[in-house]
């Protein structure tokens, strides 16, 4: 039943939260699932032992008071942060104790410890790349304990537990080859997750900081540059467009007679109505600066006028303004072959037409169709 299923996997959901925190931290998760993964490691090896009878009965007693001293080390990560102590516990207590106590006790290079230890090195080196003395040491303890391991046994043969029949030997070999891999592709799994996760977060990230940059902060239009650029990126498609420059007037008043503050909720009002509108005409905004702003609008001089249109009603409707804002504009379409220069230019003269036929109206630059 899917609503069974769904609760089944709350449960083991909320199992795992309990185990290896949450999911937003996978760097943390993948680190305790080392610690837990090596406890069950051990509790598994001691079964087996306990039933078969592969290893000296004595490294049953030495596994389980490892347990809990891996158990201790998952909890200090889990509930108090400490996951360095967590990984670099695991490691150092796998290299210089777990690794000769193992090879003493389950047949030294014919039993399974040099198997588990190398794969042990290699997730150890291929994760963990903290430049960490403790990790280190433990890196360190992976790579010369077997070579130590071996130099012993070659010269203390009888101090080594052997496999009483050969089949032992198989079985050990393959449920230790079998447990290492499975506990190897597990942790890889969890990390590479962790890897994709954090690559994701960077992703957005980097484009949450490109957006930032390319917009004002005051009015979240688009800043100089940025319009600029938008307004290139469109002529160099050879597409249709006008530019509309509009100044509001006589701001500087407004300012000395309100204060800066007031002045900026201004130019944040109008802003936002410009957001508005350009995004149903699939216009651009952005700020060039001061009180002056660049509209790029696809399409001729209609589109502008009916986008100043809309414009000029809206800023009518804005009764919260603490005094009547009017502005003034100038719009010019592009024509084929023209410089970036040369439209802005085009604009700007008839912006200034504007203000000096009195301001709070639009003028279309001569040239315009
Ligand atoms: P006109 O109608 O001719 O455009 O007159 P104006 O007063 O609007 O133009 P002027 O260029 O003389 O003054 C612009 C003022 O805009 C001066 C400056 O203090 C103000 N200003 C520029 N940037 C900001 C800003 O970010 N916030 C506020 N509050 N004021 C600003
Ligand atoms: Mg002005
Ligand atoms: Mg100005």
């Amino acid at each position: 039943m899917p609503t069974d299923d769904r609760r089944h996997r709350a449960h083991l959901r909320r199992a795992i939260t309990l185990l290896l925190g949450p999911d937003s931290d996978p760097l943390s998760q993948a680190q305790l699932l080392f610690a837990l993964t090596a406890t069950a490691f051990l509790f598994i090896a001691l079964v087996f032992n306990v039933i078969a009878g592969t290893a000296d009965p004595r490294l049953d007693w030495i596994y389980a008071g490892l347990m809990p001293v891996h158990a201790w080390l998952w909890y200090q990560g889990r509930w108090h942060g400490r996951l360095r102590l967590t990984t670099n516990g695991v490691l150092i207590v796998l290299s210089f104790i777990a690794l000769p106590t193992n090879w003493v006790f389950n047949a030294g290079s014919h039993g399974p410890t040099l198997l588990v230890s190398t794969i042990a090195l290699a997730y150890s080196v291929g994760v963990h790349q903290r430049n960490d003395p403790v990790l280190r040491l433990a890196q360190g303890g992976l790579v010369l304990m077997p070579a130590v391991m071996l130099a012993i046994e070659h010269r203390f043969p009888e101090w080594i537990f052997q496999y009483r029949h050969p089949s032992d030997r198989f079985g050990d070999l393959i449920i230790s080859y079998v447990l290492s891999s499975i506990s190897l592709g597990v942790l890889i799994l969890g990390h590479s997750r962790r890897f994709r996760q954090e690559l994701q977060r960077a992703d957005e990230l980097a484009e949450q900081l490109r957006e930032l940059a390319r917009r004002d902060s005051l009015t979240q239009l688009l800043n100089h540059h940025s319009i600029l650029e938008v307004v290139e990126q469109r002529l160099s498609e050879r597409l249709p467009v006008t530019l509309y420059l509009a100044d509001i007037d006589h701001f500087k008043r407004i300012n000395d007679e309100y204060g800066h503050q007031t002045g900026d909720a201004i130019l944040k009002a109008l802003s936002d109505l410009m957001l508005d509108i350009c995004a149903t005409m699939n216009a651009d905004a952005g700020r060039l600066g001061g009180e002056e702003f660049l509209l790029m609008v696809p399409g001729g001089v209609d589109q502008a006028l009916v986008l100043d249109q809309q414009l000029r009603s809206a800023l009518d409707r804005r009764t919260d303004l603490v005094c009547p804002v009017t502005f003034s504009a100038g719009l010019a379409e592009w024509q084929p072959d023209q410089s970036l220069d040369r439209l802005i230019h085009r604009a700007d003269t008839a912006l200034y037409a504007a203000k000096d036929a009195g301001r709070n109206r639009t003028r279309v630059a001569p040239g315009s169709p």
